[in-house]
This record gives C-alpha cells, structure tokens and sequence, in this order.
C-alpha cells in the first residue's frame, strides 16, 4: 500500500471489496455466493453496520447468508483488519470498512465514511515529549471518530 498519497484519503468501497476477495483467494478461501453477497453489501454500505443488519438486508436474496455464514465471515473480516468496530452499544457492535496494515483512520459516526490518514508524523511531538520523560515509545493505536464533510 507504499501508492497510498499524502493526504487523507476515502475508502472505496469497489476497491475494498476487490482487495478483499484478492486476499480470500491468496488464502484458498472460496468466493462462495454468500460470501459474495455479504462482501457486496458492505462494499456499497454508506454508513456503518452490525452483523445482524447484514443478515436481515442479505434475507430475502437467493443465495441467502445464514446467520452463522455472517457471523463468521464478519469475524474473518475483523481479525484480518478489513473492518473494524466503531461503535459498541451493549451486545451489538457497529463496524465500518477499514484497510488492514498499520493506518490511523478518520471515521464519520454518522455515515461510516473512513478516511485514511497515512504515516504517522502527527504522534511525533507527543513521542518526543514521553521520550523526554524517559518513556520509550514501542507502538500506538489511534482511530479518530468525527463528522465528514457532507454530514456536516
Ligand atoms: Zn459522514
Ligand atoms: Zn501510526
């Protein structure tokens, strides 16, 4: 992902999907129509979901999902960092697209658009300041939650 630009960039939800069903097959994973199904859905998916929006909206196809498919599929997403969870409320958990490797995202809590913010040249100043306080900085996490432009 080294031809990402320098500025925040959306995630597109074709190419997400196309990355996607790239790395199912680099695992000998199957297309498999609803898996297909569920990764189109997301792919067109303008705000963020939970699994079991998907399993009501993925219903009344022909190929329908069956719950556990869902599920199981949305956990595969999670662990290998195509989604991520925005939102919790009680038991039910809010995901939106994301790229997996290491990127700071920039999330719209209204409609679910993710912004990518590349590198990581923002947490230097706040490195250098721990560095001063003899703290040795090994990694971080950073997801910054927001209202993208249309929302607002
Ligand atoms: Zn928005
Ligand atoms: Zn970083």
């Amino acid at each position: 992902m080294s031809e990402l630009p320098n500025a925040p960039i959306e995630i597109d939800g074709n190419v997400w999907r196309s990355r996607v069903e790239q790395m199912l097959v680099a695992q000998g994973q199957r297309l498999t129509a609803p898996r297909t199904a569920i990764l189109a859905w997301i792919a067109q998916s303008s705000a963020p979901f939970t699994a079991e929006m998907l399993v009501a909206e993925l219903a009344d196809q022909r190929h329908a999902s069956s719950r556990p498919t869902v599920y199981r599929t949305v956990d595969w997403l999670r662990n290998t960092g195509w989604i991520a969870r925005v939102q919790s409320d009680g038991h039910e958990h809010t995901y939106a697209r994301m790229l997996p490797g290491h990127y700071h995202h920039a999330i719209c809590t209204d409609c679910g658009t993710t912004l990518v913010v590349p590198g990581c040249e923002a947490l230097q100043s706040l490195t250098s300041l721990l560095a001063d306080e003899g703290f040795e900085v090994r990694g971080h996490i950073l997801e910054l939650f927001g209202v993208c432009r249309v929302c607002r």
